[in-house]
């Protein structure tokens, strides 16, 4: 969508599939870090998306067994952007779909289920969808497989990727939020466990991380066991957990953390999950994604214009975006790793008298530091900033 509405401002007909009928689709990213919420103002929708009231998160903080430490102070950013915004994913969607619809070069159709590509030889030439129980034929100067981390357009290019080990998943529920509940974004960890609460105002999205593949084994605990776990972690939520009335209320997300090797083929560029899938950790992922659309309307726009891009400008999209992949995924690696390291020996049992991790401690000694961890989340290794041709004022 993101790269969409950028190419077409700069006059670059542009098509965009989308396999549902609308964005509608909960236990999906919320968070718009400072960089994304900096790419909309350059795109002159800044004052719209202020217009949503999405929550703002200025500070993160962590709950550990032996007390609560701030992690990041995200007042210390540069720039005019000094938060997280928490928005569902479909009002940031829905604003985009709306500034396309403004572009006479921008057409998105929705309930169109990309299937297959299209070669002239050795160059994807287009996608074959379907819309409406009729298959379709789009021919393109370039396809951009942005159909998230089961991408079928990759799929269908042969292109493959190299995952990486993951020791967690993820359940996602929610619970009510009451007034007097901490605001923004708040994590929970004890001894391998963590919980991330996100605040909506009047309930909160919940995370729980679980070890890899152990979901079946916590239903099969049953929904009771699965409360008390809740309770024990924040016991100011006993009073809500009954809301959990059965499993469907509990989704699990299959954690995947992998990227392509080459993102490319001649007339194919694939970006987002569909080139690198992220872990939760840090709440990346859409900021990524919108970065990689960035990148990509700078270097391909005048390409395309001209027609079809040649591969090595495609190549060059890759070369932008891999440190930042690369450098974020590593992160993400290394959280694991110590989230695992914490975790509860069987028998075991929290210790309330453990000692502070050396680095949280650090943090609260030299609070500077935590504009380290604002940054590198909220900004990230490598913003990228509007082409000229795509700015608007708001
Ligand atoms: C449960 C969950 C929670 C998350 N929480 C966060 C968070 O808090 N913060 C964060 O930054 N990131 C979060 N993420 C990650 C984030 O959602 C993704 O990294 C980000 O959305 C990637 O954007 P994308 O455009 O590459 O792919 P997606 O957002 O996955 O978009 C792909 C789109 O393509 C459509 N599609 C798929 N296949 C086809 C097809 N064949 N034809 C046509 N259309 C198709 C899909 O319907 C979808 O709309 C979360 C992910 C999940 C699953």
């Amino acid at each position: 969508m993101m790269l969409g509405l950028m190419l077409a401002r700069g006059g670059v007909p542009t098509t965009v599939l989308e396999k549902h009928a609308d964005f509608l689709r909960d236990f999906r990213g919320d968070t718009v870090h400072a960089s994304t919420l900096t790419v909309l103002d350059e795109l002159g929708l800044g004052t719209a998306f202020a217009r949503i009231g999405a929550r703002r998160v200025e500070r993160v903080s962590v709950q550990l067994d032996s007390g609560t430490y701030p992690l990041a102070d995200l007042r210390r950013l540069p720039g005019p952007h000094r938060e997280i915004a928490m928005v569902p994913q479909w009002d940031l969607l829905n604003l985009l779909a709306e500034a396309g619809e403004r572009e006479p070069a921008f057409t998105l159709v929705t309930r169109a289920e990309a299937i297959d590509l299209t070669w002239h030889g050795d160059r994807v030439s287009g996608v074959v969808y379907r819309h409406a129980g009729e298959e379709h034929r789009l021919t393109a100067d370039l396809v951009v497989a942005c159909d998230g981390r089961e991408s079928t357009v990759r799929r269908r290019s042969g292109l493959r990727t190299r995952s990486f080990g993951v020791p967690m998943d993820v359940l996602w529920f929610r619970l009510p939020r009451r007034p007097e509940d901490p605001a923004g974004l708040l994590a929970r960890v004890s001894r391998g466990r963590m919980l991330v609460l996100i605040d909506r105002q009047d309930y909160f999205q919940i995370a729980l991380v679980i070890a890899k593949g152990s979901a079946g084994e916590i239903r099969a605990r049953g929904l009771d066991a699965f409360r008390g776990d809740l309770a024990g972690l924040l016991p100011w939520l006993a009073d809500r957990v009954d809301h959990l009335s059965g499993w469907e209320d509990v989704a699990t997300l299959d954690v995947k953390l992998n990227r392509l090797p080459r993102w490319h083929l001649d007339g194919l560029l694939c970006l987002g999950d569909a080139a690198h899938a992220m872990s939760p950790v840090g709440g990346v992922g859409i900021n990524l994604a919108v970065q990689d659309a960035v990148a990509a309307a700078r270097i391909l726009g005048p390409a395309l214009r001209g027609g079809r891009p040649a591969e090595s400008v495609l190549r060059r999209v890759q070369r932008r975006r891999w440190l930042p992949t690369v450098l974020t995924q590593t992160g993400q690696r290394i959280g694991h790793r110590a989230l695992i390291a914490s975790r509860l020996r069987p028998g075991e049992r929290p210790d309330p008298t453990a000692r502070r991790p050396a680095v949280v401690g650090l943090m609260q000694r030299l609070p500077r530091l935590q504009g380290v961890p604002a940054y590198l989340v909220a900004v990230g290794v490598q913003p990228e900033h509007v082409p000229a041709y795509a700015r608007r004022d708001a």
